[in-house]
C-alpha cells in the first residue's frame, strides 16, 4: 500500500486482560485482528479509546445480583507497555474536538504489537472540565448523551489524531459503526482545502469499508434528530452542503442511525459470518425494499480468533512437538493441521487434562482432575438475553438425571457479564445463582465471577465441551467455540454464526432444533434437541474408555475438531480474507478516486448527481413476453420485450434486466439487451430467460432498470432501481 497502510478503528480491544478496554466479543475480535495484522506484517493502525476504568469488574452479591465495580485501570499493570503518544518534538500528542459548544482536549497514549501500534485516546486531562475529563471512564455508558461524545471523540478525534500523527491511510476500516464519524470528519478535511462535498463523500467512500457485527436494529446506535443538530449544529457547513444532505447519510426512521451512517459512507461492507451476511442483507432490504435482499452489497468475512493468545501452554507444545516447525506462522494451511491425527491419543487426552485440572486449580472449581470426570460443559459470554445462557435448565428433573448420573456425572461451568443497564441479563445471571444452590445442583452447578480474557482463556481451554445456545440468528458469528476447537474442547451448539460453516456431522454437535416460530417454541425444541444430544451422544461418548481410560472415539472427534476448524477459524485466515477481498481492493480503488485532484470522485459525484436529478423519469413502460418454450423437461427458457424510457439517461449507464423467483429462496436475472431506440429517451429491450422449472417462472417476473458504472462498488451503490 502506498501511504499509511489501514486504520482499524474500533470502541473496544481486547488484547489482554491486564487491559480492561472491552467489554466482549466484538473487543476480543478486535484484538486478535490486531495481533494478527502484527504476525503477517500487514500495515496496519489501530484507533480506539482508553477508557479509564475499563468495562466494569463482576462481583454476584449473596442475593445473585451483579455488582458492578469501577476501579482505575492500572497502566503499570498492563503486559503491554501503555505510553503517552508524542510527536517529533518529544511533546504529547494533543487533540481537540468540540462537543456541544465546548472544546475537549484528548491525549492519546499508545499500545505496540510488533509492527503494529494500537493508539488509544483518553481525555482526562487538567486542560478539561471535570464531566470532559469523565467522558472516556467506562466502556458503553447507558446514557445517551455520553455516548454521543464518545462516538465523536473516536471518529472525529481519532481521524484527527491520525493527521497530527502524519499518517495517511489507504484504507478506513469501521470494525462496527460507532466510529463512524470519522467519514464526516474526512469530508470537513476535504471540504476545507476546496474539495466539494459530494466530490469528498466519493473519495471518503472509495477508501472505506465497513464490518457489521449486530444482527438486530435494536443493536445499532441511534441518535435522535435533536442530539444531531446539539452536536453537529455548528459542523454541518464545514461539510460544504447542509443539515439535510448530512442528517440523510444516517437518516432511517426519523432518527440518524449509525450503521447507516457507515454503509453510506463505505464502498465495502460486510458481515461476520456467511449466514450473518444473508441476516445482513435482509436488515438492509428493509431499508431498501426496492432492492432485493440477493442484491444488497453485503459480502462476508467471518471470523477467527488468534491462535497464540487462546492456546493451553500443554496444547501449544503438543503442537510444537507434532506439527511442523513453523506452524504457528502458517496456521491457515490446512496441511499444518493433518498432523494431529498421528498425535497418539494418550498424549492428546493427557494435555487436555492438563489443561483441565489448571482450569479447576486457577478458577477455584471442585472438579477432579486425571480423567477421572466429571464431563465438564463450559458456557461463558456475555449476558446478553438472545444467548440464553439458561436454556439448559428448562426441563429441571431432566437435567437433574442428566448431572447427577453416579456412573457418569457432568457439570456444568458458567461464566459472563450483563452489562449494567440490561436487567434481563441481570436477572438471568440471579436465577442462576438461584438453581445452582439447589440442593440437587449443588457441586454440579458452578459459576465463575469476573468474565474477562483471564477466565476466558482457561475455561476455553479446559471444558470438555463448549455449549453455545443462542436464537438464531442472532450470534453473528460467535468466537469462543473457535478457541475452544483449537485447545481440542468439543463444541455444541445452535447451528447458527460461524458453526453453520464450521459443524460437519464429525467435528461437533448440532442442536438441531427449530427457527422461525415463536421463541416459547424454539426454546422447547432446542433444549429438547439439547438433552437428547447430551444423553444419547455426548456423555455415552466421553464415558465410553478402552483400557487405558482413555475415551479413544472422543478424542478421535477432538482431532477432526481441531484438523477441520483449526485452519479456517484463525484470524491469520481472516486477516488474509480482509487484505485480498476488502484491504487492497479498497487502497487502489480510494487511490484512484483522489489521484490528479480527486478526478474520479468528482466525475462520479457528478454521474450520480445527474443520474438522481433524472431518476424520477424512468419507467418500464411495457413488458412483453415473446415465446415460452421447454428447454428441458420441467424447465422452460422465456424470451422477453420491454419498453423502457430513460430520458435524459443514456442507455448504457443502466442495466436492464428480467428478475423473478427460482421458487426456492433465490432469484434468477437476465440481462436484456438494447435493441432497437423507439423515441427520444425510450429504448426496447430483449432477452431470454435462464432455464426455469416451469411451474415458477409465470409466478413473479419484473424488469427492472438500474443506474450502473464501472466506478460503482456494486450495481446497487445508488440504491435506485426501476421496476415494472
Ligand atoms: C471470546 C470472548 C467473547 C466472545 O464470546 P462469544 O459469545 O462466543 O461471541 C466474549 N468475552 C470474552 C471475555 C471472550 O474471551
Amino acid at each position: 500500500m502506498p501511504n499509511g497502510g489501514v486504520a482499524y478503528f474500533s470502541a473496544e480491544f481486547g488484547i489482554d486482560e491486564s487491559l480492561p478496554i472491552y467489554s466482549g466479543g466484538l473487543g476480543i475480535l478486535a484484538g486478535d485482528h490486531i495481533k494478527a495484522a502484527a504476525d503477517l506484517n500487514i500495515p496496519l493502525t489501530g484507533v480506539g479509546i482508553l477508557y479509564g476504568k475499563g468495562y466494569f469488574q463482576q462481583r454476584i452479591n449473596e442475593s445473585g445480583w451483579q455488582q458492578h465495580l469501577y476501579p482505575e485501570v492500572d497502566l503499570e499493570a498492563s503486559a503491554y507497555p501503555v505510553r503517552l503518544a508524542r510527536d517529533a518534538e518529544d511533546r504529547p500528542v494533543v487533540i481537540r474536538v468540540t462537543l456541544a459548544g465546548r472544546q475537549v482536549h484528548a491525549k492519546a497514549y499508545t499500545v505496540q504489537m510488533g509492527t503494529v501500534t494500537l493508539y488509544l485516546l483518553n481525555t482526562d486531562m487538567d486542560d478539561n472540565g471535570d464531566e470532559d475529563r469523565r467522558l472516556t471512564d467506562t466502556l458503553y455508558p447507558s446514557d445517551p448523551d455520553v455516548r454521543i461524545r464518545q462516538e465523536l471523540l473516536l471518529g472525529i478525534g481519532g481521524a484527527r489524531l491520525l493527521v497530527a500523527l502524519g499518517i495517511q491511510p489507504d484504507v478506513w476500516h469501521l470494525n462496527e459503526g460507532h466510529s463512524a464519524f470519522l467519514a464526516l470528519e474526512r469530508i470537513r478535511m476535504l471540504s476545507a482545502e476546496g474539495v466539494p462535498f459530494e466530490t469528498a463523500l466519493e473519495a471518503v467512500k472509495a477508501s472505506t469499508v465497513f464490518t457489521t457485527h449486530t444482527p438486530v436494529p435494536a443493536g445499532h446506535d441511534v441518535f435522535s434528530v435533536e442530539m444531531m443538530d446539539r452536536y453537529f449544529g455548528d459542523y454541518y457547513w464545514q461539510l460544504g452542503t447542509d443539515r439535510e444532505r448530512v442528517l440523510s447519510l444516517g437518516r432511517l426512521g426519523g432518527a440518524f442511525n449509525m450503521t447507516r451512517l457507515a454503509v453510506s459512507t463505505s464502498s465495502k461492507v460486510n458481515g461476520v459470518s456467511k449466514l450473518h451476511g444473508e441476516v445482513t442483507r435482509d436488515l438492509f432490504h428493509g431499508w431498501t425494499p426496492h432492492i432485493p435482499r440477493q442484491d444488497i452489497p453485503v459480502d462476508s468475512v467471518t471470523n477467527g480468533i488468534h491462535i497464540g493468545t487462546w492456546l493451553a501452554p500443554g496444547i501449544k507444545a503438543l503442537y510444537d512437538r507434532h506439527l511442523p516447525s513453523d506452524w504457528a506462522v502458517r496456521t491457515a494451511e490446512r496441511d499444518i493441521w493433518t498432523a494431529v491425527r498421528d498425535i497418539p491419543a494418550k498424549e492428546l487426552w493427557e494435555a487436555h487434562q492438563q489443561a483441565k485440572s489448571d482450569m479447576a486449580e486457577e478458577l477455584g472449581l471442585p472438579i477432579a482432575s486425571s480423567g477421572e470426570g466429571p464431563l465438564v460443559i463450559g458456557f461463558a459470554r456475555r449476558f446478553a438475553t438472545y444467548k440464553r445462557a439458561l436454556l439448559i435448565f428448562r426441563d429441571l428433573e431432566r437435567l437433574e438425571r442428566i448431572l447427577r448420573d453416579p456412573n457418569r456425572p457432568v457439570s456444568l461451568v458458567f461464566a459472563g457479564k450483563a452489562h449494567p443497564a440490561d436487567g434481563p441479563g441481570q436477572e438471568l445471571i440471579r436465577r442462576l445463582v438461584e438453581l445452582s444452590r439447589e440442593e440437587r445442583f449443588k457441586g454440579r452447578v458452578h459459576i465463575v465471577e469476573n468474565y474477562a480474557m483471564d477466565k476466558a482463556k482457561k475455561l476455553v481451554q479446559g471444558v470438555d465441551v463448549w455449549l453455545n445456545t443462542p436464537v438464531k440468528p442472532m450470534e453473528a458469528s460467535g468466537t469462543s467455540g473457535q478457541k475452544a476447537a483449537m485447545n481440542g474442547v468439543l463444541n455444541c451448539s445452535v447451528l447458527d454464526g460461524w458453526w453453520v460453516e464450521g459443524y460437519n456431522g464429525r467435528n461437533g454437535w448440532a442442536i438441531e432444533g427449530a427457527t422461525d416460530v415463536d421463541a416459547e417454541h424454539q426454546a422447547r425444541q432446542d433444549s429438547e434437541a439439547l438433552y437428547r444430544l447430551l444423553e444419547d451422544e455426548i456423555v455415552p461418548l466421553f464415558y465410553r474408555r478402552d483400557d487405558r481410560a482413555i475415551p479413544t472415539e472422543w478424542v478421535g472427534m477432538m482431532k477432526e475438531s481441531i484438523c477441520t476448524l483449526a485452519p479456517v477459524y484463525n484470524t491469520h485466515r481472516m486477516v488474509s480474507d480482509y487484505w485480498h477481498k476488502v484491504y487492497v481492493p479498497a487502497s487502489a480503488r480510494g487511490n484512484r478516486f483522489a489521484a490528479d485532484d480527486f478526478e474520479v470522485a468528482s466525475r462520479v459525484a457528478a454521474y450520480k448527481q445527474f443520474v438522481r436529478d433524472h431518476w424520477p423519469a424512468v419507467r418500464v413502460r411495457k413488458v412483453e413476453i415473446l415465446a415460452d418454450h421447454s428447454s428441458r423437461i420441467g424447465l422452460s427458457k422465456t424470451a422477453f420485450r420491454a419498453e423502457i424510457q430513460l430520458g435524459a439517461i443514456w442507455h448504457k449507464d443502466v442495466r436492464v434486466e428480467a428478475v423473478g423467483s427460482d421458487g426456492k429462496q433465490g432469484i434468477w436475472r437476465a440481462k436484456l439487451e438494447q435493441v432497437q431506440q423507439q423515441a427520444k429517451g425510450v429504448y426496447v429491450y430483449e432477452g431470454v430467460s435462464p432455464d426455469i422449472p416451469s411451474h415458477v417462472w409465470r409466478s413473479n417476473v419484473n424488469v427492472r432498470v438500474t443506474p450502473v458504472s464501472p466506478d460503482f462498488a456494486s450495481d446497487f451503490e445508488m440504491e435506485l432501481a426501476a421496476w415494472g
